[in-house]
Formats: C-alpha cells, sequence, structure tokens
C-alpha cells in the first residue's frame, strides 16, 4: 500500500513523524508522504525515523488555496522543501495563518471562550495553528463534545467562527511547487462538496496553472465516489494520487494507509517514480 497524504504534529496531527513511520511500517506500507498543512518542518525528523526501513519517504506539503470563494488544497509531492519558493510560501501562509487565528479567537470570544487563541497555541506547541486547534479548544472547555461539532456549529465556512484567510491562488499554490521541483496534486476533491460543473471548472484553472494530478482516493469515501473521480481523473488526464489524510487516532476515521484502493482505470502518480524498496 501507498499513503501520500498525512499529517503529524507540525501541523494539525496528533502523531510524530516518528510515529507515523512506526505506524507505516505496521501497515506494510511501500512509499509514504507526510503532507502537513503549508510547512515541510516535519521532513527531517520523518527521514530520520525511516533509516531504519525500507520505506520510500515522499517530501510533501499540502497548500492551502483560495479558489474563488473556496478553500482548496493543494498537495505538492516529491518536493525540495530547502527550495526558495517552499519556504516564502511557507512564510507568506504562516502569517495569514497567525492573523485568521487571532480572528477566529475574537469570533469565540463573543461566544465566551476566553484566550482561544493562546489555547489553540499551547495546544499546536508551534505558529502553525489550524481550525482543529480551535476545535479541540471547544471540546476542552465544554462548549461541542467532539471535532465534526466544532465545525458545524462554529469553524466551518459560513459559521460564526469562520474566518476567510488569504490563502496563495491556486496558480501561486502549483507554481510554488514547480518551482521546487514537485508534481502539484489537487486534494480530495469530493471533499469541496462542488457542483459537478464548478469542480469541473477548478479543474480547468488547476491543469492550466500546470496541476498533473488529483486525489481519486482521499480518506474516507464510498466506492462511488472513488469511481465518479476515477473518471474524472481519466477524462482530464490527471494522474492518480491516494492518501488517507490520517491526522491520528480519533480525528481521522481511516487509519493511515487505509484508504480504499485505485481503481483500474487511472494511471497512479507514483508510476513513473524512481522507488528503491519494489
Ligand atoms: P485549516 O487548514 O486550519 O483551515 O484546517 C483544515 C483542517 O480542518 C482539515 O485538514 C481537516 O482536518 C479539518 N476540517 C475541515 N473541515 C472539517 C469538518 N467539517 N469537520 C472536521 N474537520 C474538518
Ligand atoms: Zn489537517
Ligand atoms: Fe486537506
Ligand atoms: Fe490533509
Amino acid at each position: 500500500m501507498i499513503d501520500l497524504h498525512c499529517h503529524s504534529n507540525f501541523s494539525d496531527g496528533k502523531s510524530t513523524p516518528a510515529e507515523l513511520i512506526t505506524k507505516a511500517i505496521a501497515a506494510r506500507l511501500k512509499i509514504l508522504a507526510l503532507t502537513d498543512h503549508d510547512t515541510t518542518a516535519g521532513l527531517v525528523a520523518l527521514h530520520e525515523a525511516a533509516k531504519v526501513s525500507t520505506l520510500h519517504i515522499v517530501n510533501g506539503i499540502e497548500v492551502s488555496a483560495q479558489w474563488k470563494k473556496h478553500d482548496i488544497h493543494v498537495i505538492g509531492l516529491n518536493i525540495d522543501p530547502e527550495a526558495s519558493s517552499i519556504k516564502a510560501l511557507n512564510c507568506k501562509q504562516v502569517e495569514s495563518r497567525i492573523s485568521r487565528a487571532q480572528q477566529i479567537a475574537v469570533c469565540l470570544a463573543s461566544f465566551g471562550v476566553t484566550e482561544a487563541y493562546q489555547k489553540a497555541r499551547t495546544l499546536a506547541g508551534h505558529a502553525q495553528v489550524g481550525r482543529p486547534h480551535f476545535a479541540a479548544v471547544l471540546i476542552n472547555e465544554g462548549f461541542v463534545q467532539n471535532v465534526p461539532m466544532a465545525f458545524k456549529r462554529y469553524l466551518a465556512r459560513g459559521k460564526p467562527a469562520y474566518v476567510p484567510t488569504n490563502w496563495a491562488s491556486i496558480e501561486e499554490a502549483v507554481l510554488s511547487i514547480h518551482q521546487a521541483g514537485g508534481e502539484a496534486v489537487l486534494a480530495h476533491p469530493v471533499k469541496y462538496k462542488l457542483t459537478r460543473s464548478k469542480l469541473y471548472a477548478l479543474i480547468e484553472t488547476f491543469k492550466a496553472a500546470g496541476g498533473i494530478g488529483m486525489e481519486v482516493v482521499s480518506g474516507m469515501m464510498t466506492n462511488e465516489e472513488v469511481r465518479a473521480m476515477a473518471d474524472v481523473s481519466t477524462r482530464f488526464e490527471l494522474l492518480a494520487s491516494s492518501g488517507s489524510d490520517y491526522h491520528g487516532e480519533g480525528m481521522s476515521l481511516i487509519p493511515l494507509g487505509k484508504q480504499r484502493p485505485l481503481p483500474e482505470n487511472c494511471t497512479p502518480i507514483w508510476q513513473h517514480w524512481q522507488i528503491n524498496n519494489r
């Protein structure tokens, strides 16, 4: 199995990179990509921990982007984490994240959640404060019982503590990935809940920017959704990617590497990669 999408505690995942490696070995994965939100900081520890195994590590990132009014995620695979384009993008996105987090905290304060920004930062342990950290604060403070509820009541788009963020455009996201030698993949297309024609418009934009792949399988999906996305990938001649979008026990419905297999009719993005453990 192959998992090209997961998160560590360098963004909003629960596991350390070393814990992800342990899980990847237990799941007998051949290839693992770490794709933290807007940061590559976990990759050093990931490589270090993977040294003891034959696991093939792919340097990845999940770039937050804005397209019309939608928050879209673009995965970069096989990027050089030291590339200046990636460093510059990370810097800009961290600033956007901090400013958004401060505004989310102001919104939450009006509901009686005190010092939400400080609390979210403490939970995160770093500046990469994401909405899941605010979800944890809302749970800890007894405002909601679980993460989906925190999004449904407060944090999701259209809810009172949703703050639009100054993310990169699709073009900027894809360009930075390219300039770092990577391949750009449209993440979890089903999650955006777009109409078919909107999804096609997004894919046209993504392809025009230089994107070459899409996640046909991502986290929890039905068989029908997987088949539909496989057809979309062939229709637009996009290479197919697959990942669990694992964030940790209790945060993800699918364990690391346990997402559904890719349908036969799509072309895996890893097909042309040089993998030394085959
Ligand atoms: P952020 O990058 O801070 O906007 O957070 C994005 C992360 O929030 C995603 O990777 C998901 O893990 C999580 N997320 C987004 N929407 C939801 C939702 N409706 N329910 C649960 N988790 C969500
Ligand atoms: Zn996440
Ligand atoms: Fe995502
Ligand atoms: Fe993700």
